[in-house]
């Protein structure tokens, strides 16, 4: 299991306060990255992943991040998401500096704040569909009638009412994904990230699960930011930005009146 999964986890278990942000006048951006370096490596092994890269996110925009593989797209997409820290620069929150928070903080900023989707579902193959959404709602202590009830309605939106007791692991790769984004949501956060969520998938399924995935976007209006490969899916966001050598840039000859409203 990776280690950002394991944190990830660990900020789901993660009880207590809710984090309060100031969600008032100063915060124009839901993410602000400003002079954001990610450095892995030292001395001869050094690697310069992610230079220095500002990016603006507004409220209910929807963000495609292409880049060849080795780019350094998973690496943006956990330090926006707090799973891992950079070596340099801010990530802001609605104008709150994730770098300045306590650990505490930073796990319900994980928990309640990110929904976060993998490329692999994640989902617990022995547990039903059901359960697999419900489990955020239950480690944070949320009685076990009402986590499913919530869960039944998530299932609902992403179609999979009929599959709910079905066990994940027998669900086909495209309804895999679907719970998992259910799981992804089912704690209400104002912000989707998505690293390669098709990319398991073949046509016919990764073009379904990004429908869905834009569809959740609109009626629960997430800000949402998506790692893909797949050039058609992301000119259908809002903006597209290409991450090459460091550097996020917008995409060269993507229009934003091309991404379909
Ligand atoms: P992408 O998602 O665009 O394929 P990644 O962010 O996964 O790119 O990786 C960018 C580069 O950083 C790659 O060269 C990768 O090997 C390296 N890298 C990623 N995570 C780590 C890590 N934890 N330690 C060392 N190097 C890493
Ligand atoms: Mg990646």
């Amino acid at each position: 299991m990776s280690p950002a999964l394991d944190k990830l986890q660990a900020g789901i278990r993660a009880t207590g306060q809710s984090l309060r942000v100031n969600g008032g006048s100063s915060a124009s951006f839901v993410i602000e990255t400003r002079g954001l370096r990610k450095v892995y490596g030292a001395g001869s092994a050094e690697q310069v992943v992610l230079k220095s890269v500002d990016l603006k996110v507004s409220e209910a925009e929807m963000i495609a991040i292409v880049g060849p593989s080795g780019s350094g797209k998973s690496t943006f997409l956990h330090l926006v998401a707090a799973l891992d820290m950079p070596t340099s620069g801010t990530v802001y929150f609605r104008s709150r500096a994730l770098q300045s928070l306590p650990e505490s903080h930073l796990e319900d900023f994980r928990n309640q704040s990110v929904g976060f989707v993998w490329q692999r579902h994640h989902l617990l193959p022995d547990f039903s569909a059901a359960e697999n959404v419900a489990m955020p709602l239950l480690m944070r202590g949320a009685r076990r009638a009402e986590a499913l009830e919530t869960a039944a309605t998530w299932l609902g939106e992403v179609g999979l009412s009929a599959k709910a007791r079905q066990m994940a692991g027998e669900l086909s790769g495209g309804e895999q994904q679907r719970v998992a984004i259910a799981r992804a949501l089912v704690n209400q956060p104002p912000l989707m990230l998505a690293d390669e969520p098709t990319g398991d998938l073949d046509e016919q399924n990764a073009d379904a699960v990004f429908n869905l995935m834009q569809r959740l976007h609109r009626t629960h209006r997430l800000t949402s930011i998506l790692a893909t490969h797949n050039r058609a899916l992301a000119e259908r966001c809002d903006r597209v930005l290409s991450l090459d050598r460091g550097e996020l840039k917008p995409l060269p000859g993507f229009s934003a009146a091309q991404a379909a409203h």
